[in-house]
C-alpha cells in the first residue's frame, strides 16, 4: 500500500519537481494502486471502477474520480494544485495506453484503459437501471444537449436531469455549482478539458454534493456524436490517442507530452 506526502517531494522525487504545497499524508486505505510520476494510479479495469464508483453512489458522500492519461500526469507534474487533486482523489484511473506501459514497467501491470467515454456510457446504463441522478456539464454549447439525446437513447429511461455548456470564467464557477446543486445531480461529468474540470470539481465539491464528480475532457464530444471514435482495430491497437490527434490539431499540443511523459517515468525512481 503506498501512502502519499501531500506536496512536499515523494522519495526519489525527481529533481525538476520542486512543488512544495501540500502538507500532510493522504491515506490510501486499501486502494491497490500504482505510483506512476508521484501519483497514485487505481489497479482497476472498468468493471472495478464502475462497481467503486457505485459504491460511491451508495455511500453518499461527495467523491471524486480523475481519469488519467500520460499528458495529465505531465500537466499534474507542472501545476501543484493539480497535483494536489490528483493526490487526494477517490479513484484514478488509467486513461491511456501510456499510463499502462508505465505501470508494467515497475512491475505492478494493469489490464485496460478505463476512459472517460466508457465511463459516461456505463454510469448511464445504470443510471436507467437505478434511477441515478446525471448531470452533463462541459463542451460547446448544444453539445452536452446533443450528448444527452445520444444518451437516452442508447440507455432508455437514463436519468438526465442537466445539461450546461463548459464556457464561464473561474469567477462564474460559484454560480454555475449553484446551477448544478439544484438539479441535485448523483454524478457529476465535467468536460472542460484537464486540468480546468479537475480544478472546477474540486473547488465547488462541497456546493454540488454530487456522490461522484468526475473530468472526462472530450468525452461528451464524442457521446454527442461530433467527434467520432476511432475505427475498432485502431482502439484495439491503443491508438485512439494518435487517431484523435490527427483528425484534431489541437489535439496535437496534448500528443507532445506523450515524449515527456515517457522520458520522465524512464527517470523516475521511487
Ligand atoms: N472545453 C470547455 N470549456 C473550456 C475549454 C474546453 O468546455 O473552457 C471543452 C472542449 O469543448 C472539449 C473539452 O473541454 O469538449 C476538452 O476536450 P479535450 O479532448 O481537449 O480534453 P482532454 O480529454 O484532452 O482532457
Amino acid at each position: 500500500m503506498i501512502s502519499y506526502r501531500r506536496g512536499g517531494p515523494l522519495v526519489g522525487e525527481p529533481r525538476w519537481y520542486t512543488h512544495r504545497s501540500m502538507e500532510t499524508a493522504v491515506d490510501l486505505g486499501t486502494r491497490d494502486c500504482v505510483e506512476i510520476l508521484g501519483f497514485p494510479v487505481d489497479r482497476v479495469g472498468v468493471d472495478e471502477a464502475m462497481e467503486r464508483i457505485a459504491r460511491f453512489v451508495r455511500e453518499g458522500e461527495p467523491r471524486v474520480v480523475v481519469t488519467a492519461d500520460a499528458a495529465g500526469l505531465v500537466l499534474a507534474q507542472e501545476d501543484p494544485e493539480f497535483a494536489s487533486i490528483v493526490r487526494q482523489a477517490d479513484l484514478v484511473t488509467p486513461d491511456s495506453v501510456g499510463v499502462l506501459w508505465a505501470a508494467r514497467r515497475v512491475g505492478k501491470p494493469i489490464g485496460h484503459r478505463v476512459s472517460g467515454v466508457d465511463l459516461v456510457d456505463l454510469v448511464c446504463r445504470r443510471s436507467s437501471e437505478e434511477g441515478w441522478r446525471v448531470f452533463l456539464l462541459g463542451s460547446a454549447p448544444g453539445v452536452a444537449e446533443m450528448a444527452a439525446e445520444q444518451l437516452r437513447l442508447r440507455h432508455p429511461g437514463c436519468n438526465i436531469v442537466g445539461t450546461r455548456h463548459g464556457y464561464f470564467p473561474a469567477d462564474s464557477d460559484e454560480l454555475v455549482a449553484r446551477e448544478i446543486a439544484a438539479a441535485r445531480p448523483d454524478v457529476l461529468f465535467v468536460a472542460m478539458g484537464m486540468p480546468r474540470q479537475e480544478k472546477f470539481i474540486w473547488v465547488t465539491r462541497s456546493i454540488i454534493r454530487a456522490k461522484v464528480a468526475m473530468g472526462v475532457g472530450g468525452s461528451l464530444d464524442v457521446h454527442s456524436g461530433r467527434v467520432r471514435r476511432a475505427p475498432r482495430w485502431v482502439q484495439r491497437l491503443c491508438l485512439e490517442w494518435l487517431w484523435r490527434s490527427l483528425l484534431n490539431p489541437k489535439k496535437l499540443s496534448k500528443a507532445k507530452h506523450l515524449p515527456v511523459f515517457l522520458w520522465r517515468v524512464l527517470r523516475y525512481r521511487p
